[in-house]
């Protein structure tokens, strides 16, 4: 297995060293928040650190992309081979007719979150990054645009990172699916609320100014 580099000598055995290493490897977690969720793992009763234990083990096998989206849906139990479509595919209220493309599983879930979108989505997996060697073959582009074919959707709204590898991606696309009649459309960036106009950056700024609505 691998494990993330050891932070240098440290006073704990190493079997409690090497959980705290495991935890500061984790994003937005640093080496004081990994030590004390060691020490409450440790503290904790067996029942509690083995449920954990468990949960991240099968984490992998216990969920399945859906059929239509990519979001992330649970394995079928007993002898269902096919997964279901997840709670927003499957959900009759959802706006048949708009799709919203995103690069992953988390801006997925942040947009759902702010409830402002009521259509369904569709996970790239990733964005177009020469360097990285990731090409459009790497994408759901193909599982796009085989989901295009559905009549209902008149329009896509392209969600990428506002990255120059996410730019790269929505232009990409955008070509793609323009010349299916269907009527593509990108999310806006802006100034972030509560930010003093001065301190925004020039591009920010651009996008902001182009992104504007009527009021
Ligand atoms: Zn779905």
């Amino acid at each position: 297995m691998e494990r993330p580099p050891r932070s240098g000598s440290s006073f704990f055995p190493e079997p409690f060293q090497d959980l705290v290493d495991l935890f500061r490897h984790l994003p937005g977690i640093g080496t004081k928040t990994a030590t004390r969720l060691a020490f409450h793992l440790l503290q904790a009763p067996d029942g509690e650190r083995q449920a954990l234990a468990d949960s991240v083990s099968s984490l992998k096998e216990r969920l399945l992309p859906c059929p239509d989206c990519r979001n992330i849906v649970s394995r079928p139990s007993g002898e269902t081979v096919m997964p279901s479509l997840c709670a927003i595919c499957s959900d009759p209220a959802r706006d048949p007719s708009i799709l919203i493309v995103v690069e992953d599983i988390q801006t997925l879930y942040s947009i759902e979150k702010s409830g402002e979108f009521r259509g369904r989505y569709h996970v790239l997996e990733g964005r177009l990054s020469p360097l990285e060697g990731i090409d459009p073959e790497k994408l759901k582009i193909r599982e796009l645009l085989a989901r295009l074919e559905n009549p209902e959707i008149r329009e896509v709204v392209l969600a990428t990172s506002p990255t120059t590898e996410g730019e790269a991606t929505a232009l990409y696309l955008s070509r793609l699916v323009k010349p299916l009649g269907i009527r593509v459309s990108r999310i806006a960036f802006g100034i972030p609320v509560g930010l003093e106009i001065e301190y925004v950056d020039e591009i920010t700024l651009i996008r902001a100014v182009e992104g504007r609505h009527p009021f």
